[in-house]
Formats: structure tokens, C-alpha cells, sequence
């Protein structure tokens, strides 16, 4: 697991009413004397899952900032309070208004990462996946489709190296 550093930036307004905030406490959290609330910075969840159909595996040319151009595993932020396994349905339906079937049991990676800058953290919920309906075409933040086979992984580009090993055991496990 990496080491939790640099040193997180910490909030220093109240991002509901904008009090200016004092200096964090050990772990980096801040209380606001306004409202109340306790603000810490926290990995962000985001889901991903690895559909495998005939022998290989889908993955997906990033069309955005950070990385476009490189691949990934499809999915993305979950929404505020929202369950996993639906933001992973969700997510896929609206990147490639697709269906797939995918449970709790399917969790077989969790890495925490750094996203666009170095202290700001993703927690990569990785999934196996079966495909339900639909043809994937890609759409929103994809800039392509790719479906690759263990034996072309090592070479491929990938944006961040856990998607890639999240390939390697979605394909293993068939
Ligand atoms: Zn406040």
C-alpha cells in the first residue's frame, strides 16, 4: 500500500459558509466555528470494474485530464451517500450505455492513489464485471473502447498501474 504522503492540504475556509478555518489538527481535520461541521480531507471513492468477454477484457481510452489518452478501467466518482455497486452500474451505463451485473463479491481490488495532484487521493474500488445488454459505445469522458488480452498487457499504456493488475486478475479468473 503507498504511504499516505505528501501532507494533504487542509481546508482552510468552511466550504459551506466560508469562515476561515483554523490550523488542522494531527490528522489534518478543522473544526468551523460557524456551523459546527469538522472538515478533513479523504480519499475520494471512485468505482471500476473489468468486463471480460471471449478471452479479453474491456478498457477504455481516457478522454479527459488527468492522463487522456491513456487507459483505465471504466467507471468513475460516486455520487454523495450513493451505494458502490449502483454508482458502478450507474457509471458504465453513462460511459457506455451498457448494463452489467455486478456484486459486493466482485471487490477484488482497493487502492488508494493519487488522482490529478500528488496530495489528492482516489480510493479505487476495482470490480469484476459480466456484461447484461447493450454494445458499448463510449461516451461522455471515454475517448475509445479496447478489448485486450493478458497476453498484450504488459505493454499497453495504462494511466494508473492497479487498473492494470485489476485487468490482469479480472482475465485470470475468467
Ligand atoms: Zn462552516
Amino acid at each position: 500500500m503507498p504511504s499516505v504522503s505528501p501532507e494533504p492540504h487542509p481546508f482552510r475556509f468552511c466550504p459551506v459558509d466560508g469562515t476561515p478555518l483554523e490550523s488542522p489538527d494531527d490528522e489534518g481535520g478543522t473544526r468551523c466555528d460557524t456551523c459546527g461541521r469538522s472538515w478533513y480531507r479523504n480519499s475520494s471513492p471512485v468505482v471500476g470494474c473489468v468486463i471480460v468477454r471471449d478471452g479479453k477484457a474491456l478498457v477504455t481510452v481516457r478522454g479527459i485530464e488527468p492522463h487522456e489518452g491513456k487507459l483505465d478501467a471504466p467507471g468513475g466518482f460516486l455520487l454523495n451517500g450513493e451505494d458502490p455497486v449502483e454508482g458502478l452500474k450507474r457509471e458504465i451505463r453513462e460511459e457506455l450505455g451498457i448494463e452489467i451485473d455486478a456484486g459486493i463479491g466482485d471487490c477484488v481490488q482497493m487502492v488508494p492513489h493519487p488522482y490529478a495532484h500528488d496530495d489528492d487521493f482516489n480510493l479505487a474500488l476495482g470490480f469484476r464485471a459480466r456484461w447484461v445488454s447493450g454494445d458499448p459505445k463510449p461516451a461522455d469522458d471515454v475517448a475509445g473502447v479496447r478489448w485486450v488480452s493478458a497476453e498484450e498487457l504488459d505493454a499497453l499504456d495504462f494511466a494508473w498501474e492497479h487498473d492494470r493488475e485489476l485487468v490482469r486478475k479480472a482475465l485470470e479468473d475468467g
